[in-house]
């Protein structure tokens, strides 16, 4: 039930990890953290953000860019394979998102159709292998493929994105959910609330609903679902930890 991402010039890793800790008090039942190491590497776990934690000591967990995610099961039991980041069919994007995608059993059905083989029974995963095979058929960025898979979708979300062969950014986009965007020198920080962020920066984007974020370590760009880039507001946090 919470999402963390950073890009910047930190490790992106911990940074996350301890924002996952901080959204803990929300409740949730496993935890995953995607970064982008010798391409896109997912470490996921059923149970707490500490069994993750545990889990990801094994690895080397370098990387500029991370996103994290605690989940709330809507769609498929709590346990390793359901958990998020769920990753396309290539390989090659990594996604997390809370909510729920209302209409996923059709798009499901299409998609098995065009030949998507499914690893979790979630709604989310869905929503990726649409987004991969709109990029696909499109041969467009990541952030147009989202802009026309969201046009599709029912639901509320909110749905942050990397792409192993774009490591130096990270896409967002909500609706009916909150997203908030730490914005720091020359690093950037996603949560859905402002508790991971406070004590990096007090300079805060809250993100719209039908927005789409560009967020690269020293640029953050706003656009609606119409493709029309918006001014970010830019608030300043009174809040102390
Ligand atoms: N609907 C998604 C799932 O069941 C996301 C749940 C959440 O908000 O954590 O995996």
């Amino acid at each position: 039930c919470g999402i963390v991402a950073y890009i910047g010039q930190r490790e992106a890793y911990p940074v996350v990890l301890k924002g996952l800790k901080r959204l803990e008090y929300r409740g949730y039942d496993s935890a995953g953290v995607a970064i982008i190491n010798n391409g896109l590497q997912v470490y996921k776990k059923k149970d707490k953000v500490a069994a993750l934690e545990e889990y990801a000591t094994s690895f080397d967990m370098r990387s500029p860019i991370a996103i994290g995610h605690t989940r709330w099961a809507t769609h498929g039991e709590p346990c390793d394979r359901n958990a998020h980041p769920h990753v396309s069919g290539d390989g090659k994007l990594a996604m997390v998102h809370n909510g729920i995608i209302e209409n996923y059993v059709q798009l499901k059905q299409e998609l098995i159709n065009q030949g998507h083989v499914f690893q979790s029974d979630t709604d989310t995963e869905v929503l990726l292998h649409f987004i991969e095979e709109i990029k696909k058929q499109n041969q467009c960025p990541l952030e147009e493929a989202l802009r026309i898979a969201l046009k599709r979708v029912v639901g509320a979300y909110v749905i942050v994105l990397i792409d192993a062969d774009n490591p130096d950014t990270l896409i967002a986009a909500r609706k009916g959910s909150p997203l908030v965007i730490g914005v720091g020198k020359g690093e950037h920080f996603l949560a859905s609330d402002a508790s991971p962020i406070v004590e990096y920066t007090k300079e805060v984007v809250y993100v719209n609903d039908y927005e789409i974020a560009i967020i690269k370590a020293d640029e953050l760009i706003l656009k609606n679902i119409s493709n029309e880039r918006q001014t970010p507001y830019i608030q300043k946090l009174d809040i102390e930890l």
